[in-house]
């Protein structure tokens, strides 16, 4: 397999595996097309499959010798319905439909709802959304083991899709015991990011987190109307965040969506957090080469608004183009990079620094980035935190992320203009200029007689200490002078 090249892209993409896509080969496609770092959905699968999936992505990393990014994404209180003979139904337009506590696999008239906290709950005219509100059931009469529905949209359902009931207040937990159990899952494979779905208050992130324990970063999914009432604080104490568009747009109106998404991701930005924008992004490539031009803008203008990440679900999870769709998403940012306005715009949304040491040279290699001709801002780091700190100023060049930690490597697949090395500690001074510019020239991230940042701490290794900006020029008998030593596997 060829060396790992850069990407020419700024912003991330992440990419949800699943049928379409479990197969290490196509997960090597979708890296090569350019998926950064994977996404595994807990909503679908089982631990033995998951684990594969962990196997193929990790031995592709090795190959490459490029770190990629697992996020596990645990489903949370998401009600769903069970699943179908063949694995899918039509139910037909104004028909009637039942949820009930049968398992058998259910077909046009009824399916099992595997929620048992639904069924003394559900009144005569309230909703039932089904797979992101595609489908539209209304309550006609409801029991403790049935709820008889009419289908006022109907449509195709697949196995295991979500439903949404706006218009029930249910008392759910943060986590369910299938999200406990597969949260130990999660650490004990290393998942790099764990996502929670549909948190609602502070306390279930640091419910997550106690679980956690002390492994992994977390990423809040917002997606609740209650989520977005508490922002500051859900973004305060996460490490990263979701804009869920799907649920969002179910359990809120949809137009009241993309306000909300230019807020998160400023918001979260602001806060140094990477922020995803996520589902339906390319939705029709799920059946179509080729994506329709709303679909297109709608990545443009997420790319715009300074997102960390985009994200693919179902295109790659489930579709027939998963390869395109990445091929695509590539592209459209690119485009939009290489307008001249992307930063214009994103200077606009740009938040005011923390009045540390960090925060001022950060806002320095912006700065200096916009002044000298530099080819890339090299910087050393142990928890990621300088690197969070230049990515949240958005610098014309990309950051080349130099770090010994493994953790920190992967997790800084999902950082907006990141590229992750993992290279051996540091002793002194010399040694730190000496090396971040070696890894720049061998990582393609200048050529000789180019300037570049190195931006550090000293002492080394202490995290949060970043003291030190120098501006350098490469050397092109640099890399002669040393090997492939300072790498680490
Ligand atoms: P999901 O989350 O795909 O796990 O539902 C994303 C969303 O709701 O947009
Ligand atoms: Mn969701």
């Amino acid at each position: 397999m060829a060396k790992f090249e850069p990407r020419d892209r700024k912003v991330k993409i992440l990419a949800t595996l699943g049928p379409a896509s479990t197969d290490p080969e196509m997960i090597a496609r979708l890296h090569k097309a350019g998926a950064d770092a994977f996404r595994i959905n807990m909503s679908h699968g089982d631990h033995a499959s998951h684990e594969k999936t962990f196997n193929a992505i990790r031995a592709l990393e090795l190959k490459t010798g490029h770190p990629i990014g697992i996020l596990c994404d645990l489903q949370g209180p998401k009600l769903r319905v069970g699943k179908f003979e063949g694995g899918k139904a039509v139910i037909p337009h104004g028909r009637h439909f039942t949820l009930d506590r049968d398992p058998t696999p259910g077909d046009e008239t009824r399916v099992q709802l595997p929620h048992p906290e639904l069924f003394g709950l559900m009144e005569k005219g309230q909703r039932l959304l089904l797979d992101d509100g595609k489908l539209r059931l209304r309550v006609i009469r409801a029991d403790e083991n049935e709820i008889l529905c009419s289908a006022e949209v109907g449509g195709v359902i697949r196995d295991n899709k979500g439903v949404n009931v706006p218009d029930a207040e249910i008392p759910i937990p943060a986590l369910t015991d299938k999200d406990r159990r597969d949260l130990a899952f999660a650490v004990q494979h290393k998942a790099d990011w764990i996502g929670l779905s549909f948190v609602q208050r502070p306390e279930d992130l640091a419910e997550a987190r106690k679980l956690m324990g002390g492994y992994g970063a977390l990423m809040a999914k917002i997606e609740k109307p209650l989520a977005v009432r508490h922002l500051s604080q859900l973004i305060e104490m996460s490490d990263g965040i979701m804009v869920a568009r799907g649920d969002l747009g179910v359990e809120l109106l949809p137009e009241e969506v993309p306000p909300l998404q230019k807020r998160i991701v400023e918001q979260a930005r602001g806060a140094g957090k990477p922020v995803v924008v996520a589902t339906q992004m390319l939705e029709s490539m799920i059946e179509s080469p080729a994506p329709t031009r709303a679909e297109v803008s709608d990545v443009a203008n997420a790319v715009y608004d300074g997102a960390d990440v985009v994200m693919l679900s179902a295109e790659t999870a489930a579709g027939q183009w998963p390869e395109e769709a990445v091929t695509i998403m590539d592209r459209i940012a690119k485009q939009v990079e290489n307008d001249p306005g992307y930063d214009v715009r994103i200077a606009l949304s740009r938040g005011e620094p923390d009045p540390t040491t960090s925060d001022a040279l950060a806002e320095a290699c912006a700065s200096i980035a916009r002044t000298l001709r530099i080819s890339a801002v090299s910087v050393f780091t142990s928890s990621g935190s300088s690197a969070r700190r230049v990515a949240r100023e958005r610098p014309r060049v990309p950051l080349l992320v130099l770090t010994p930690s493994q953790v920190t490597a992967r997790r800084t697949t999902l950082l907006w203009g990141a590229h992750p090395v993992r290279t051996k500690d540091i002793g002194s001074f010399e040694e730190m200029i000496a090396k971040g510019k070696r890894m720049a020239l061998r990582h393609g991230f200048g050529e000789a007689g180019g300037k570049l940042v190195v931006l550090a701490g000293v002492p080394f290794g202490v995290p949060g200490a970043t003291n030190l900006l120098h501006v350098v020029t490469l050397q092109g008998d640099e890399l002669k002078r040393h090997g492939e030593a300072d790498h680490l596997g």
